[in-house]
């Protein structure tokens, strides 16, 4: 029996993008950010911008070059919009930087140390694709409850040991950068009353 909507190359592949606005926004960025703060407050900029207008979830990436600051890219959540539950902002970012430098590891030979700069601690997926993707340096706005008891988002299963993982692969963590700003955004998120997209589905029905 035939399938009724045939299989086809062009149907079997998908595309990952930023919306118009990240593009414009990425050109009007120095092509170097000196410090984590810096770094941080373009990717607080960017998670902002992504909600209020309809483009995401309030979460947003950037990889730089770690020593030098050079900008890669800044990448923000696209779960919505692509229909696509992975197309979270850590995925989209060093997706994104690898496609740029034409690189599966952004960590390989005759690179520069690439650091990951996200607004809160990676969810389950987001930290096992920071370890494979290469970074030598994360740098993260915070960790803890806060971000999912401020928005609803639910942060998945993450190790407890994650620090130590980090540091056995050979990965630096910066904590607490720009923390109450990062916080800031969120609330801002919630007092918008967006749609949250994972909470609590999967939860038996009390
Ligand atoms: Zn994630």
């Amino acid at each position: 029996m035939p399938h009724p909507t045939p299989f086809d190359a062009t149907r079997l592949r998908f595309t990952l993008d930023l919306p118009a606005w990240a593009v414009a926004e990425l050109n009007a960025l120095p092509t170097h950010l000196a410090t984590p703060e810096e770094r941080m407050a373009a990717v607080l900029k960017f998670a902002q911008i992504n909600f209020q207008q309809g483009t995401g979830g309030p979460f947003a990436a950037g990889v730089f070059e770690r020593d030098t600051g050079r900008l890669v890219v800044i990448g923000v959540n696209r779960v919505l919009a692509s229909n696509c539950s992975s197309a979270h902002a850590e995925v989209m970012a060093i997706s994104l930087a690898q496609q740029l430098l034409g690189v599966y590891d952004l960590g390989g030979p005759g690179l520069p140390a690439h650091q990951l700069v996200v607004n809160w601690r990676p969810c389950a997926m987001c930290f096992g694709a920071v370890l494979w993707s290469g970074v030598r340096s994360l740098v993260i706005a915070g960790d803890g409850p806060e971000l999912e008891q401020i928005t609803g988002f639910d942060e998945g299963p993450v190790t407890p040991v994650w620090r130590t993982e980090l540091a056995q692969r050979g990965i630096e963590l910066v904590e607490d950068v720009l923390r109450e700003p990062a916080l800031a955004v969120y609330r801002e998120f919630a007092a918008s009353q967006q749609f949250v997209y994972n909470a609590r589905q999967g939860a038996t029905a009390a």
